[in-house]
């Protein structure tokens, strides 16, 4: 049994909805699933219903976008209520940022002569949590760049002229939402960020475990973050970070995670909610 547990929608900026994610997770062979939208829990429950469909395991999530000691950490939340009051709450000023971001973005790119429209944007989102793969996508579609490469390495990767900086929550808070909300706390795609001093202090603050299996993590990349996962106790998750078309190919189902480590994440769900006296 196999599960991806790193997995984007159109509801943030993947291109599949739920039922197609859920479709093809089928045809991959994957025993379970997570959602981890981008700063929301919206199409979990669609998605759960039609992981339900396939008998396939469904694991609510998202992706958050945390900041530790000025460095940028994404984190995952596992099992999370995604009707838990908070979470929603601070979901919808990060998602309020994100759409202020994308009028900031297209200023800087009407102040380069490139004449986009805001609405064009929004339009080509649809969702209440666009980013810059969404304000990329238009800059092809209008013709203003040749592929989504060419719009991140021209405009809106780090320090190119149209880049906006995210609104980060510290990592504690992150955390904290994540337990708050009855969920398990991961370290996204540690191998991405490259911010190995920093897992320590993250492990201070409740972190619970860390993705060590990713499609951007090489096979010697995974094992230096399983043996930093037990070196400090923490739960081994994986998942391949499919954004549907977005980027290229499909990742479902590229990246599995095995049932061991899987079996491993239930089980520390279970008994955070079931505390024994
Ligand atoms: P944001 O959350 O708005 O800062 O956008 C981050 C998203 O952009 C992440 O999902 C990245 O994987 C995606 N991204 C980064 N570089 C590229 C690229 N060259 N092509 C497509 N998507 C990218
Ligand atoms: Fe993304
Ligand atoms: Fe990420
Ligand atoms: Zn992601």
């Amino acid at each position: 049994m196999f599960a991806d547990l790193h997995l984007h929608t159109n509801f943030s900026d993947g291109t599949f909805t739920p039922e197609e994610l859920a479709d093809r997770g089928q045809k991959a062979g994957l025993g379970a699933m997570s959602l981890t939208d981008h700063d929301t829990v919206e199409g979990c429950a669609r998605m759960a219903a039609a992981c339900a469909g396939h008998g396939i395991r469904f694991i609510s999530g998202t992706e958050l976008t945390a900041e530790i000691e000025g460095n940028e950490v994404h984190l995952l939340g596992y099992f999370i209520d995604v009707e838990n009051p908070k979470l929603l709450g601070e979901m919808k000023k990060y998602q309020t940022v994100r759409q202020s971001r994308i009028h900031e973005m297209v200023k800087k790119l009407n102040e380069l002569n490139i004449p986009l429209k805001a609405e064009t944007v929004f339009k080509l989102a649809n969702c209440q949590s666009p980013g810059r793969p969404h304000v990329g996508r238009a800059l092809v579609q209008e013709g203003y760049c040749a592929n989504m490469d060419e719009a991140f390495d021209r405009f809106l990767k780090k320090h190119r002229p149209a880049f906006v900086p995210k609104m980060r929550v510290s990592a504690l808070d992150a955390i904290e939402l994540v337990h708050n909300a009855g969920g398990l706390a991961v370290m996204a795609h540690p191998g991405l960020n490259r911010t190995d001093e920093l897992i320590p202090s993250m492990v201070d603050q409740g972190l619970d475990g860390i993705e060590c299996y990713h499609t951007k993590h090489s096979p010697s990349t995974s094992e230096h973050y399983l043996k930093i996962a037990a070196r400090y106790n923490l739960l081994v998750t994986g998942g391949s970070d499919c954004h549907g078309y977005s980027k290229g190919k499909p990742l479902i189902g590229t990246v599995k995670l095995a049932g061991d480590h899987l079996e491993k994440l239930i089980a520390a769900h279970e008994a955070r909610k079931n505390p024994r006296r």
